[in-house]
């Protein structure tokens, strides 16, 4: 495919890696390219990062037509940059555009476009520990009407961000209230798509929690606030007794490609891991009892968030005495080894950028 790249004329200078957070600060360029469903995707194009131009009509701002990907590109000790498992992002993307009715890219397209930008920014990879560059590709609708139908005009953008390491003063369990009123997503839905709809309808409960001193909510299933879903923006594993159980993908829980990972690492180390209905009564139980060993929170931005302590219906519950437990650790050592080269990496996940 041709992309044509345009420069910037002036480049920015990178920033002090203790200063970066997550998504503040952008790189020099970015990749869009347009879709029109007679001419399919056209003008694929690599452009000074800037303000995109919509039509005040177009879909996405009153439909939300929008799916996204997270991905990042990691520097490794002998200076080249890696990917971690990119063909993953790419598939699921492909899936919520399905289920959104925004157009599919071709699996080798899209990572021959994402291998193109990542190389021409790739010096914005920070080496310093933790840090990496934050890759953001996504899709929305950009018709310019206010007719609602599917989608005949889509835009793909890839924007990058320098991100600090998520654990600045070493990993530190987080307090998770279990949020029994609204609901992330619901069987039928778009939970298993990567959209930006299912962000705007967490962000109510999101509030409330933080407002009452916790960082996340536990979702529950949205047809009997029953069943555990997801923790916050992440997906949530929890060590009882000797098995390690994870929500199964039920069609309302996003399909984390850390989640897979951890599951695939779990089980080449002999652990039994079971993807489960979970109960709240059966993790109350468990809490109660003490055979809830170890919870944890897996996802790209923080790879793994160990779970110190769980709210329920103003119940508060402490989690082995709020520190990181062993199997959460191994989880963490195991993938941040491989994601910054560290460690050899036997499952066949890093992609190095040319
Ligand atoms: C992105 C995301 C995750 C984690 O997925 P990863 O591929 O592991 O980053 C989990 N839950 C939700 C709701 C998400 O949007």
């Amino acid at each position: 495919m041709e992309i044509k790249i345009t420069k910037a004329a002036v480049l920015k200078e990178k920033p002090d890696s203790s200063t970066l957070g997550f998504g503040k600060i952008f790189t020099d360029h970015m990749f869009v390219m347009d879709w029109n469903c007679d001419k399919g995707w056209y003008n694929a194009r690599i452009v000074p990062f800037g303000n995109l131009s919509i039509h005040p009509a177009s879909t996405v701002l009153h439909y939300g037509s929008e799916i996204f990907e997270g991905l990042k590109a990691y520097r490794r000790k002998d200076g080249k940059v890696q990917l971690f498992r990119p063909m993953e992002n790419i598939r699921r993307m492909n899936n919520s555009a399905e289920r959104l009715c925004l157009p599919q890219i071709p699996e080798d397209m899209a990572l021959e476009i994402l291998e193109t930008f990542v190389a021409l920014e790739q010096d914005w990879t920070p080496a310093a520990e933790g840090t990496s560059l934050y890759l953001r590709p996504y899709m929305f609708g950009n018709d310019e009407t206010l007719g609602v139908h599917a989608v005949h005009n889509a835009t793909y953008v890839i924007i990058a961000s320098p991100v600090g390491s998520y654990y600045k003063e070493g990993i530190n369990p987080v307090k998770i209230m279990i949020e029994d009123e609204d609901v992330r997503a619901v069987r039928g839905g778009t939970g298993y798509a990567k959209c930006g709809g299912n962000y705007a309808a967490s962000n109510r409960a999101g509030q409330r929690a933080e407002l009452k001193g916790y960082s996340q909510v536990l979702w529950l299933d949205g047809v009997e606030r029953k069943y555990v879903e997801e923790v916050g923006a992440m997906n949530v594993m929890f060590k009882i007794g000797d098995e390690i159980v994870t929500p199964m993908l039920s069609g309302s829980i996003l399909p984390g490609i850390t989640r897979k990972s951890c599951i695939e690492v779990l089980k080449s180390k002999g652990y039994k891991v079971s993807e489960r209905l979970l109960s709240i009564d059966e993790l109350g139980e468990a809490l109660e009892n003490g055979t809830l060993k170890e919870a944890w929170g897996c996802g790209t931005a923080a790879v793994i968030s160990p779970i110190g302590e769980l709210c329920y219906k103003d119940k508060k519950y402490t989690i082995n005495k709020g520190e990181i437990g062993q199997t959460t650790q191994m989880l963490y050592d195991t993938l941040t080894g491989i994601q910054w080269g560290n460690i050899e990496d036997s499952f066949g996940w890093t992609y190095e950028i040319k």
